[in-house]
């Protein structure tokens, strides 16, 4: 009888991250994943969109699923699904993170010049 060779592979070690003041804090999240109340996006016309909020890794994005129902017609099917993937692709250049865009309020450095003007003034 041949015996089989195994290979151990190395586990994946996850180290726990805090919940964050936006997450479900219940089975959602995970040791170091956290995820948001899913927003829906439906009712103006067919299909349905979902959108959660999602930590993982480090690392801080919008994950959106969407579901379209397509024609019964492969011509207007393949349009559907041609058009979808441009519209995709607008959203994401519509959304992505810009140099110089800032995430706070706190890190708007004219409030420090406004103010130091303000103090200079005086
Ligand atoms: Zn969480």
């Amino acid at each position: 009888m041949k015996r089989l060779r195994t290979r151990v592979m190395g586990r994946t070690v996850r180290t726990p991250t805090p919940h964050t003041e936006w997450c479900t804090r219940d089975h959602r999240c995970g040791l170091d994943e956290h995820r948001s109340a899913e927003q829906i996006v439906d009712g103006a016309v067919d299909g349905r969109a979902v959108i959660t909020r999602v930590r993982a890794g480090g690392v801080e994005y919008a994950e959106v699923r969407a579901r379209i129902p397509l024609h019964g017609s492969e011509a207007g099917a393949h349009w559907q699904v041609v058009k979808t993937l441009r519209l995709v692709r607008g959203l994401l250049a519509a959304v992505a993170i810009r140099p110089g865009v800032l995430r706070t309020r706190d890190e708007q450095p004219a409030v420090d010049r406004r103010h130091e003007k303000g103090v200079a003034a005086q």
